[in-house]
C-alpha cells in the first residue's frame, strides 16, 4: 500500500498554549504516549517512501515546532524531496519567527497558522497563553519573508490561516478575512468546532454552533458573506453549513493517508474521536464508513 500523506503525531502532549477547545482539554488528560523518537520518524518515512508520498504532516496535536527533532525532520524530508504540511499555533517557539521563517517557507507545501479571533480579547481567550500583539506580528513577518524569498525566485510554501469557528468567535470572521487579505495570506480554512462524545454538555452549549433556529440563520448568512466577499481562497466545513444531509459518498476520502503515533501504532482514520475520545462511540465512524460496514455484511 502506498500513501500520499503521513501524519506523524510527534509530540501530542507538548504545547505552549492551553486552548479550551483542544481535544486534550476536552478529554481532561494527556494522550500519554510521550514524544516520538527520531529513529521512528526515519523508519516510518523510509519504509513508506514511494513516488506517491507527497507530504508529511508533523503533529497536528501539540505544537509541532516544539518537537525536539523538528529540524532533523526538515532535513530528512528535504533529502527525500518530500514537503512538510505544517499546522502551527503561530507562537514560533524555540527561536522566534525570524529563525523559523526561511526554513519553514522553503521546506513546506503549506504553513497553516491557527487563528481563533482577530481581537486580543477573543483570541487570547480561545488560544489561552498567546500574546495577540506578538502573534499578529509573527504572521506579518512570516508573510513578509515569503514575499522576499519570492522576489529572489526561491520556491516557497503557501501561508494559510485555519480558523475554528465557534459561538465565541463567529462575529470576528469578517475582520479575520480583511486582515488576511490585507497582509497577503493565500487561503483561509474555516473549520467548525468539533467535540468529543465524552465532552460535557455544559461545555458544548458554551461553544458549539447551533444547528437550527434564528442564530443558525445568522451563521449561514455569515458563511455566505465570506464566500461572496473573499478575494482569497476560502474553504472548509463552516462554509458548508447549509449541507445538512450526510454524505452518501461510499469511498473514504482518507484511504491514502496514515497516522503514526509515538509508540509506533497506526491509525487509518482521522476522526478525533478515534484518537482522543472513545473509539467505540458512534461518533468514531462517519456515515460512509458505517455504510461500507453494512454493505460488507449483506
Ligand atoms: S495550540 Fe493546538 S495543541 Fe496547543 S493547546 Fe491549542 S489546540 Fe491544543
Ligand atoms: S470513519 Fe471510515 S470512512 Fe470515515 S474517515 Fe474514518 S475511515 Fe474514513
Amino acid at each position: 500500500m502506498s500513501y500520499r500523506r503521513i501524519t506523524l503525531v510527534t509530540n501530542p502532549d507538548s504545547c505552549n498554549l492551553k486552548c479550551p477547545l483542544c481535544f486534550l482539554n476536552q478529554r481532561q488528560k494527556p494522550l500519554g504516549l510521550g514524544t516520538m523518537d527520531f529513529s521512528l520518524v526515519e523508519k516510518t518515512i523510509r519504509s513508506f517512501y514511494s513516488k506517491d508520498l507527497k507530504e508529511i504532516i508533523p503533529s497536528t496535536m501539540g505544537e509541532p515546532l516544539l518537537y525536539p527533532y523538528f529540524k532533523n525532520l526538515l532535513n530528512l524530508c528535504s533529502q527525500l524531496s518530500i514537503k512538510i504540511n505544517l499546522t502551527t499555533n503561530g507562537t514560533f517557539p524555540l527561536g522566534g519567527v525570524s529563525c523559523w521563517a526561511e526554513p519553514l517557507l522553503t521546506h513546506c507545501s503549506d504553513i497553516k497558522i491557527s487563528m481563533m479571533g482577530l481581537s486580543a480579547s477573543v483570541n487570547e481567550y480561545l488560544m489561552c497563553g498567546i500574546n495577540q500583539k506578538e502573534y499578529l506580528e509573527n504572521i506579518k513577518l512570516l508573510v513578509e519573508e515569503k514575499k522576499k524569498l519570492q522576489k529572489q525566485k526561491i520556491g516557497v510554501s503557501t501561508v494559510s490561516l485555519q480558523v475554528t469557528v465557534c459561538k465565541k468567535n463567529w462575529r470576528e470572521l469578517p475582520d479575520i478575512l480583511e486582515f488576511a487579505e490585507k497582509i497577503g495570506i493565500d487561503r483561509i480554512k474555516w473549520n467548525k468546532a468539533v467535540f468529543l462524545s465524552g465532552t460535557k454538555d455544559s461545555f458544548k452549549n458554551e461553544y458549539q454552533l447551533d444547528e437550527e433556529g434564528s442564530v443558525f440563520e445568522e451563521w449561514k448568512q455569515m458563511a455566505r458573506f465570506i464566500q461572496r466577499e473573499a478575494k482569497i481562497r476560502v474553504e472548509g466545513p463552516f462554509l458548508d453549513l447549509e449541507k445538512r444531509e450526510p454524505s452518501k459518498e461510499l469511498k473514504c476520502p482518507f484511504l491514502d493517508e496514515i497516522w503514526v503515533f509515538p509508540d509506533g501504532s497506526y491509525e487509518y482514520c482521522p476522526s478525533p474521536e478515534r484518537r482522543f475520545g472513545d473509539k467505540k462511540s458512534a461518533a468514531a465512524s462517519c456515515e460512509c464508513c458505517e455504510m461500507k460496514r453494512i454493505l460488507n455484511k449483506t
